[in-house]
């Protein structure tokens, strides 16, 4: 691996059970580079990110993570479920639980963890919403806490499941923006799977469009000449 390197994926192949979903990827996450993963519903977008996260061993082929993934310097924000949409928490515990995988076995949140929530609660601008129950905000300031939540363990890199799925679509463009701000400004890496293909064109500098008919990896500008992202996109619109 190269210093810059965050994830290198070489003729990775993923799937379950023996099945594979995804044959032979070749991917390279930099630090600071923006990535928009598209593509065919059930072609194995969420699957990759299990893989990225180490959730899911390979195949064949093989992913290697710079040593400081491997201490737990990944933020994820996994697709929501309607059950996670109840959570009985404050926005403020839930942010922190985000600091969970650093606590180690000690019982309580160090100074350092509770500041480091409340500046990421801030840059997510749901700092005045820290003492109401989760369950009751709207879909946006959920999603706004759960990436206020992700950054408490994110160091370098960010990875996301359809992040505005459910969202309005003012909410969604609030979203993108901050990612887009985070990724330009505090140089996070973002890997995020979405269905909207503004981001990939507007924010992303590489496109990953993995499709039943196989893998397209490109810049946005490339993606949108080749036939692949010309179809995807005009069915998107
Ligand atoms: P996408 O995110 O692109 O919609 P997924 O990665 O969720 O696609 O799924 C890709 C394929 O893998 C689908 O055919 C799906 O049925 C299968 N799959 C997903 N998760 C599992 C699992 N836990 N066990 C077995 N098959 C799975």
């Amino acid at each position: 691996m190269e210093h810059a390197d965050l994830i290198v994926c070489r003729d990775l192949s993923l799937g379950y059970e023996g099945q594979s979903v995804l044959t032979r990827l070749n991917l390279r996450v930099r630090s600071g580079d923006y990535l928009c993963v598209v593509g065919d519903n059930g072609s194995g977008k969420s699957t990759l990110l299990r893989g990225l996260l180490g959730l899911l061993p390979p195949l064949s082929g093989s992913i290697q993570r710079a040593a400081e993934l491997k201490e737990g310097a990944v933020g994820y924000l996994p697709q929501q479920t309607r059950a996670q949409r109840d959570f009985p928490a404050t926005v403020e515990e839930v942010v922190l639980s985000g600091c969970l995988s650093r606590k180690g076995l000690r019982f309580f949140y160090s100074a350092a963890q509770r500041s480091r929530a409340l500046m990421n609660m801030g840059k997510l601008g749901v700092l005045e919403l820290r003492g109401k129950s989760y369950r009751e905000l709207s879909g946006g300031q959920q999603q706004r806490v759960l990436l206020a939540r992700a950054l408490c363990a994110a160091e370098r890199l960010l990875i996301l499941d359809e992040p505005v799925t459910g969202l309005d679509p003012a909410a969604a463009q609030d979203l993108y923006k901050t990612l887009a701000y985070l990724n330009k400004k505090e140089g996070m890496a973002v890997v995020m799977v979405t269905h909207d293909l503004r981001p990939a064109f507007r924010d992303a500098g590489m496109v990953l469009h993995i499709g039943h008919g196989g893998i397209f990896l490109g810049s946005p500008a490339e993606y949108l000449a080749s036939p692949c992202g010309r179809r995807f996109k005009e069915a998107a619109e």
